[in-house]
């Protein structure tokens, strides 16, 4: 189903503008037809109502039902040299449910905190992109780079995705947990010493079969699978 973004109600109708209002014209949305307006973290099934040069007002038809029952994420993830990664990494982020992502510099990571200060206009657009793919209806937070010394085991379930100690398997991870926090790598890995400051302060290290991947394929598996082995 088509979906839609909406920031602002008018009296009962849900107001699509900018570049929402744009999008639905690309859809060619008509009278009668049905779509999905996503507003203030709830989901509607609307309908055209009016439509003029500057908006789209829909009528509500009813609320729709998104239970989310699954765990929260904090993903901390060591921002990769090339940050074009990082860009794919906040799109499915958003499609998995990951709740937040934290950017992080450690010593082989990408490490210019303006260059990543500018980087939240386009993180924020791909964000909203994702949610309209996927039905989304709060959005992913993305917080301020941080050193990785600021890094903290902030969930019920710490986890370091790590190629230097043996750890467990990401089967072994405790799944009726409410929340995860996950740090992964730069692509050139994380120093000893790093993951051992983080192994001290509580993180688990847990590897991944069958072998090392690129940061953000750990990412995606990682995340994918806690999010459904600890579903409901
Ligand atoms: N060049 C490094 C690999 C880094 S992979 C080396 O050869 O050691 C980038 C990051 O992805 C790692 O720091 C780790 O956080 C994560 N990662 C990749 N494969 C993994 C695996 N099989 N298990 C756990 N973490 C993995």
């Amino acid at each position: 189903m088509h979906t839609f973004l909406s920031y602002r109600a008018e009296g009962k109708h849900l107001v699509l503008e900018g570049g929402e209002l744009k999008h639905f014209r690309v859809r060619r949305i008509g009278r009668g037809e049905k779509f999905r307006v996503i507003y203030e973290g709830k989901s509607f099934l609307c309908q055209l109502y009016s439509e003029d040069r500057e908006k789209v007002l829909c009528s509500v038809i009813e609320e729709l039902d998104e239970k989310q029952s699954f765990c929260s994420i904090t993903l901390f993830q060591c921002v990769p040299l090339e940050l074009k990664t990082f860009d794919v990494i906040v799109r499915f982020a958003t499609e998995l449910g990951v709740a937040e992502v934290v950017p992080v510099m450690s010593s082989r990571s990408f490490r210019k905190r303006e260059a990543l200060e500018r980087k939240f206009g386009r993180w924020n657009s791909l964000i909203k992109e994702a949610m309209k793919l996927s039905g989304r209806v709060h959005p992913l937070r993305i917080s301020e780079p941080i050193d990785i010394k600021e890094v903290e085991p902030v969930a019920e379930e710490n986890i370091l995705l790590d190629n230097f100690h043996e750890g467990i398997s990401i089967n072994e991870v405790r799944k009726s947990v409410k929340s995860y926090s996950l740090v992964v790598g730069p692509e050139g890995g994380f120093k000893l010493e790093e993951s051992k400051a983080l192994i001290e302060k509580g993180f688990k290290p847990v590897y991944l079969k069958p072998w090392v991947m690129r940061t953000q394929t750990a990412t995606l598996v990682a995340c994918g699978f806690l999010i459904n082995a600890s579903s409901s």
